[in-house]
């Protein structure tokens, strides 16, 4: 029996996705084998690998004059190789810290280049983005990195900042893909695939051709923009299978009418439960409401020992994964684009009774 997988990534599949994957597993297209047998160079990989690409140009509108990789190592590699590729020796580089994982991409780059805090959400306890008035940016930074939606607080970015000609670098694992974005105002995109994408082991990075050729001295070459770029992605072996599973969602997306489509649909989503949240006099979730995520949605109960109770008879209901990160306790209903509104429907419909049971 197929759940309503709530966990935060590796997440939620579309079923149609999964079934073409499994209709085609041992035979993909009259080739004999499957997809993962295929070689990377054969006309027919890169057949898929061209569609795919195709395919996300589509959906995210990317303009002629920005790359896309399909890399391996996860967004947490990208944390290391955006300022070995955009930073020279030296350089300031501008950082906002929101939470967790802006806090882990900062940190890194630390290694790398001279980090400045443009904007920390400290004082609001990073339960909102602090105001961009008040950003502390550097002019002459290479670059101006943000995490557009904290996987683990929930707090999303309601604006893309304006970096005022400085590179702006995104991390979009956990929002990517969401509902539509103008991708012209970002020097670099970059997202780990397993939650709107596909299966993890693939990395997705969209750059803009002008900040390629600039890694400086010692970048492994696997990790240099500009190499990967000039061999299509495969200077080695890409994740094939990853990215063959990545193009059937894409196909999944198109067909569903694209980002504006399951934006409308993500929107009714997080609005039916963030609405149930704050009038159920019981759940609550603590970040701004002009910040809250359209992804990942925790929630507290009134008494912790009832998380518990709560994750279990939520599971049994069929409603997985539904604990808070372990760093933060608490509930987290992640709720990307392959939950349907019905999964959502589901878990009000719970919440209501877990309450009515327990409150
Ligand atoms: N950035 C964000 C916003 C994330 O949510 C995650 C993973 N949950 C990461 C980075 C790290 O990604 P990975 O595990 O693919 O390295």
């Amino acid at each position: 029996m197929r759940v309503y997988n709530f966990a935060a990534g590796p997440a939620m599949l579309p079923l149609p996705v999964l079934e073409q994957a499994r209709e085609e597993l041992c035979d993909w297209q009259g080739s004999g084998m499957s997809v993962m047998e295929l070689s990377h160079r054969s006309r027919a990989f890169i057949g898929v690998a061209t569609q795919a690409e195709a395919d996300l140009r589509e959906l995210l509108a990317i303009p002629s004059n920005y790359k896309v990789l399909f890399l391996q190592g996860g967004a947490t590699l990208q944390f290391s190789a955006i300022p070995m590729n955009l930073a020279p020796e030296g350089a300031v580089v501008d950082y906002v810290n929101t939470g967790q994982w802006s806090k882990k991409a900062l940190t890194e780059a630390g290694r790398y280049a001279r980090v400045n805090v443009a904007a920390d959400a400290k004082d609001a306890n990073y339960f909102a983005v602090p105001p961009e008035s008040g950003w502390r940016k550097d002019p002459s930074a290479a670059y101006l990195h943000y995490t557009p939606n904290e996987t683990i607080g929930g707090v999303e970015f309601p604006f893309v900042p304006d970096s005022r000609g400085v590179p702006l670098v995104a991390d979009f694992s956990s929002t990517i893909l969401s509902r539509p974005i103008d991708v012209s105002r970002f020097g670099l995109i970059y997202a780990g695939a397993q939650k709107n994408i596909g299966p993890s082991g693939l990395t997705v990075v969209i750059v803009r051709e002008d900040l390629l050729g600039r890694a400086r001295p010692g970048t492994p070459a696997v990790l240099d923009y500009q190499a990967m770029a000039a061999e299509g992605s495969m200077l080695n072996t890409p994740p094939t299978f990853g990215w063959y599973l990545a193009g059937l969602v894409f196909r999944w997306l198109k067909a569903k009418g694209g980002l504006a489509a399951i934006g409308e649909q993500n929107r009714a989503k997080m609005q039916a439960l963030y609405s149930y949240i704050d009038g159920s006099g019981y759940y609550e979730n603590p970040v701004a409401p002009a910040c809250r995520s359209w992804m990942n949605v925790p929630f507290r109960l009134p008494k912790p020992e009832l998380e518990k109770a709560f994750a279990t008879e939520a599971a049994a209901a069929g409603l997985t994964n539904l604990e808070g990160h372990r760093s933060v306790g608490g509930m987290r209903a992640s709720i990307y684009n392959a939950m349907p509104l019905e999964g959502v429907q589901a878990l009000v419909a719970f919440m209501r009774e877990f309450a009515r049971r327990h409150g």
